[in-house]
């Protein structure tokens, strides 16, 4: 049994903000009233779908994602821009926030040349401690996502796991583990919803 409590603490330890909502309208009214005018990149996350933050984000500001517009050039402009939405695979109550990546363009922004990262996470994302959170990330998110892309996989064909597969429809090509925010950013924020979101 994880808690919320811990985790925030321990995110808070390592230099990361944190907010905490029971549901996700105070989560969405929170986001849409702190950014305005601000140039916003999207990572490919079925929490900020289910949020419907593209749209609602795109009343006040400008705002891209290559799921919702032409994939090149919106991973181009979400890569420029000052502030960056994305979820994460994992989030240990040891405060370590994990993401698997194909691309790249997800993982990279929240490593170097933000102002702002907000990762947002439903409470389903929350594992005991960081090897927990890693199993989850590769044996839960990862798969999960290869089924909803119907790859050519052995996590879409068998069973749910992961087989660290030499597949050429491969999604999982990169590992990142933020320990602490990264130096030179303002701020990231884990925005916490009280509810099972995304994978
Ligand atoms: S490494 Fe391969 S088997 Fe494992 S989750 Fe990723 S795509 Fe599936």
């Amino acid at each position: 049994m994880v808690s919320i409590d811990e985790t925030i603490k321990n995110l808070k330890t390592r230099g990361f903000d944190v907010s905490f909502f029971e549901k996700s309208e105070d989560a969405v009214s929170y986001l849409t009233s702190s950014l305005k005018g601000e140039t916003i990149g999207f990572g490919g996350s079925m929490t900020l779908e289910a949020l419907n933050l593209f749209k609602l984000l795109s009343e006040n500001n400008s705002v891209f994602s290559h799921w919702s517009q032409e994939p090149v050039d919106a991973r181009k402009r979400s890569a420029d821009a000052e502030v960056y939405i994305t979820s994460a695979n994992a989030v240990a109550q040891t405060g370590e926030i994990i993401n698997i990546d194909g691309t790249g363009n997800r993982v990279a922004s929240t490593l170097f040349g933000k102002k702002k990262v907000y990762i947002i996470i439903g409470v389903n994302k929350i594992a005991e401690d960081y090897d927990k959170a890693l199993w989850r990330a590769r044996n839960i998110a990862s798969p999960l996502n290869a089924r909803r892309l119907n790859k050519n996989t052995p996590c879409v064909k068998g069973e749910l796991k992961c087989y660290d597969c030499k597949s050429p429809e491969r999604i999982c090509r990169a590992l990142v583990v933020l320990w602490n925010k990264m130096s030179g950013m303002e701020k990231l924020e884990v925005v916490i919803i009280n509810e099972e979101l995304g994978y």
